[in-house]
């Protein structure tokens, strides 16, 4: 059996764990903490920080392939490791360059991959400053605009909307500057947040699901649903899966030019998150080198779930159908505004009743407020039928806390 590691102990190693077991499987995972989703269900669970050298070694010392869950990974490991003549998917170049913002913005500009303007702040590598931020906002002709760090960014943290020159001041001062190498884009007034899940395994062959519509919950700054295929025309869903297997390409080119050993390249499973501009163009934002929540409808609408090819992927199988074949809405199920504690599922069984809808739930022990607990997919027969049930559901099921620590 090929034994596969996973860094990462959260619920996207959970689900690619729990479809690996249908063609039986051999999982071991570095995780932060335990119990996880991840590392609740995996044969072997090593406890250690990912971006720890040693800590990624070990794992990779008994696995034959080394993969990741979460961008923020010792990426100097994985470069060792491709050297010492280990599977890594997908490459360590590739991660290398997701890691970076600011060199994925410089990839697309090379590679003439559509993208929001931006310019670097100060030279990109220095914390920001006011001073810096005005200069850079000249560039792009003023404000409104987006300032991004360059690393260490997830879930919209590492991204702050500045407004005026009064926002691009310090936190201290009343502003909302991140004090941190960074680089300015213009604000993009999108109609819609588009994704598209590319999948390519090791041969280099590749495919992608419908292009998803994205809705975000703004109180909690998560990506709250997705609708799968996107409300969008024909030529926009062909025009987003040509831009983000672009995206893939290019990624695939920087890994292959910059190691001096084989690699696998852009072989995984990728998210690319993309805007629809009011204008009708379509820009990519950025992309994610894992299984992603924007694929999670995947496991009820299509034909073989995202989790499914990643693990098919790693084990070097060919690719499953990325087929559509229900209409789809995927709800993300947060923990409530006031819950703490032990979490417990109201209405759990009401919203298994609705036709047509799964729940998928992490197993965390702990519910916080809008914490990521878990998903429910809905499938019918149109779009409307689709986000009937899933609202239906979602409105029935609560995840609020005992109050009691776990
Ligand atoms: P993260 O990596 O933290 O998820 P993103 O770059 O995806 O950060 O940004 C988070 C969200 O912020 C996006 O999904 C989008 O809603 C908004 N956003 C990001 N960049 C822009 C932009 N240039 N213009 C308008 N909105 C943006």
């Amino acid at each position: 059996m090929i034994k596969i590691g996973i860094l990462g102990g959260g619920q996207l190693g959970r689900m690619t764990i729990e479809e690996s077991r249908k063609l039986l499987s051999y999982i071991e995972v570095l995780s932060p903490d335990y119990p996880a989703p991840g590392a609740d269900l995996a044969d072997v669970t090593h406890v250690g920080e990912l971006t720890d050298y040693e800590a990624v070694m070990e794992v990779a010392s008994e696995v034959d392939v080394l993969s990741y869950e979460i961008e923020h990974v010792n990426v100097d490991a994985l470069t060792q490791l491709e050297k010492d003549g280990k599977i890594v998917i997908p490459s360590a170049g590739v991660l290398r360059a997701i890691q970076d913002k600011g060199r994925q913005k410089l990839l697309m500009d090379e590679a003439k991959i559509p993208t929001a303007r931006w310019a670097w702040v100060g030279d990109g590598t220095e914390a920001a400053t006011q001073a810096a931020v005005l200069e850079a906002a000249k560039a792009l002709g003023g404000f409104p605009l987006v300032q991004k760090a360059r690393t260490g960014g997830y879930d919209g943290r590492g991204v702050a909307v500045l407004r005026s020159a009064e926002d691009a001041r310090a936190p201290e001062d009343g502003g909302k500057l991140l004090p941190v190498p960074s680089f300015l884009e213009e604000l993009v007034d999108f109609q819609k947040e588009l994704a598209v899940v590319v999948v390519r395994d090791r041969n280099g062959n590749e495919d992608s699901y419908p292009c998803v519509e994205m809705v975000f919950d703004s109180r909690a700054n998560l990506c709250d649903s997705v609708l799968m295929p996107a409300r969008v025309s024909q030529a926009v869903m062909e025009e987003a899966a040509a831009v983000a297997r672009a995206m893939i390409d290019c990624l695939d080119s920087y890994a292959r030019k910059n190691s001096t050993v084989q690699t696998s390249g852009a072989s995984g499973v990728f998210a690319v998150e993309l805007f629809l501009t009011r204008d009708g163009r379509i820009l990519v934002n950025e992309t994610a080198p894992r299984p992603h929540n924007s694929g999670h409808i995947t496991q009820d609408a299509c034909e073989t779930s995202q989790f499914e090819q990643y693990y098919r992927i790693l084990c070097g199988y060919p690719l499953g159908s990325t087929q559509l074949l229900k209409h789809g809405m995927m709800v993300n199920l947060l923990g409530e505004e006031s819950a703490n504690g032990e979490a417990v599922y109201e209405g759990l069984a009401d919203a298994l009743a609705v036709p047509g809808v799964r729940v998928h739930l992490y197993g965390k022990r702990q519910v916080r407020p809008f914490r990521k607990m878990g998903h429910l997919n809905a499938v019918g027969s149109t779009a409307e039928e689709a986000m009937d049930r899933a609202e239906k559901a979602r409105k029935t099921l609560k995840i609020v806390g005992s109050g009691r620590a776990v």
